[in-house]
């Protein structure tokens, strides 16, 4: 992956500290620009979907536009706060699932994970 500017600014922001973070587009853009780096939305999206194809981030889908993006890029579940929004990791080994259903059509599992929604 070649280095940019917005690509080192994401970066920093998401990786430097260490923790794992939950994030979206628009806090990350709202985070740069606080520090004074505009950079686009488009941009932001565009850098957080290479982060996701090279394997740095994990892309989670809570329904219709609503993405997240995560720098924990191991197999895990969520909490999912509904009033705040807020995931919270699940280790994948806290508990037991005894079976999946079988995948419709033909088609196979290619990965799960659950989100448990909480209020
Ligand atoms: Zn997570």
């Amino acid at each position: 992956m070649r280095t940019t500017r917005p690509r080192l600014a994401m970066a920093q922001l998401l990786f430097f500290d260490g923790q794992d973070k939950h994030v979206t587009a628009e806090w990350v853009a709202a985070e740069l620009s606080n520090a004074g780096k505009n950079i686009s939305l488009a941009s932001v999206y565009n850098t957080l979907n290479s982060f996701v194809e090279v394997g740095l981030l994990r892309q989670i889908q809570l329904g219709g536009a609503n993405i997240v993006f995560d720098t924990n890029t191991q197999d895990h579940h969520h909490f999912l706060d509904m009033k705040t929004g807020e995931l919270t990791d699940i280790p994948r080994d806290s508990f037991e699932l005894s079976a999946l259903p079988n995948a419709p059509n033909g088609r196979s599992i290619d990965s799960w994970d659950l989100v448990i929604r909480v209020k």
